[in-house]
């Protein structure tokens, strides 16, 4: 147990951004109080295929987790937040509705054996509520619903202090709920979505 204790104290935490379209890719290091130790940022010209997104998540990965930076503990977790539809019970991308490659990606595995680090993947919006909740515009709160609004609408709620994800993991996602019968298509391929 003190073993244990020690190491939790000790540790690191990488978290990982894949933009809705891929085209946006963040990596960062923090240690287990959330203070950003280094970031790696890598925004792209087109939106790239899934294995050169995955590529580039691997060499920002090791420049941000590179040993010299972790003196005083080793990895612990690498938590990631996708721009998509997320099974994050399954650790699977279901969908990314601006970039192709990902239907059913089973990234949290590809991960974990590429990296050798346990993995939490989520939607990328899911993750900001959580983060709004636990240190931000939301701290002290445990129901939270955060919008974000960029190339899309994205939504994500925090219920008793956890994301909320609902039998089919898109509870939150507001950005595809019908507002408009025969109105403009949407990414998903639906019509008259939010
Ligand atoms: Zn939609």
């Amino acid at each position: 147990m003190t073993t244990d204790k020690l190491l939790a104290t000790q540790g690191y935490v990488v978290g990982v951004e894949i933009s809705g379209s891929g085209s946006h890719l963040s990596v960062a290091l923090a240690d287990l109080n959330g203070t950003l130790l280094y970031k790696a940022r890598h925004p792209l010209e087109y939106v790239p295929d899934s294995e050169t997104v995955l590529r580039l998540v691997d060499d920002m990965f090791a420049e941000v987790a590179a040993p010299g930076r972790l003196q005083d503990g080793r990895l612990l977790r690498v938590g990631v937040a996708v721009g998509g539809l997320v099974d994050t019970t399954h650790g699977v991308v279901r969908t990314l509705h601006h970039a192709h490659g990902w239907d059913n990606f089973p990234l949290q595995e590809y991960l974990e054996e590429k990296l050798d680090v346990p993995c939490i993947i989520d939607n990328n919006a899911n993750a900001v509520a959580l983060a709004e909740v636990q240190c931000g515009a939301g701290a002290g709160e445990r129901d939270v619903l955060y919008v974000g609004l960029g190339r899309g609408i994205g939504g994500g709620m925090v219920l008793d202090g956890k994301i909320y994800h609902g039998a089919t993991c898109l509870a939150g996602e507001i950005g595809h709920i019908l507002v408009k019968e025969n109105g403009p298509k949407c990414s998903c391929g639906g019509f008259g979505h939010l």
